[in-house]
């Protein structure tokens, strides 16, 4: 299963939980600042390893984090 997450830059607080959070390590607390002041998470996953396990969103407590999934379709030759 494949997944990416969508980070609401002006819900999120910056607290770090879902960075915490995430098994593969793909989330990181940013240089960006939004509109309340704090840091902004960031989602980076050059490699694609995300599998949606939605586990950061269901830690972020502001509910700044959209979970994608794309299941795998094998083609057959
Ligand atoms: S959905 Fe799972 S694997 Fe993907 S960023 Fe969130 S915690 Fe990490
Ligand atoms: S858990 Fe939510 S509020 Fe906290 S850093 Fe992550 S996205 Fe931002």
């Amino acid at each position: 299963m494949k997944g990416k997450i969508k980070i609401n830059e002006n819900a999120c607080k910056g607290c770090g939980l879902c960075v915490t959070s995430c098994p593969l390590h793909l989330i990181h607390i940013s240089h960006r600042i939004n509109a309340k002041g704090y840091n902004v998470a960031k989602f980076i996953d050059p490699e694609k390893k995300c599998t949606g396990c939605t586990l950061c969103a269901l830690m972020c407590p502001d509910v700044a984090i959209e979970v994608y999934r794309e299941k795998r379709v094998e083609m057959r030759k």
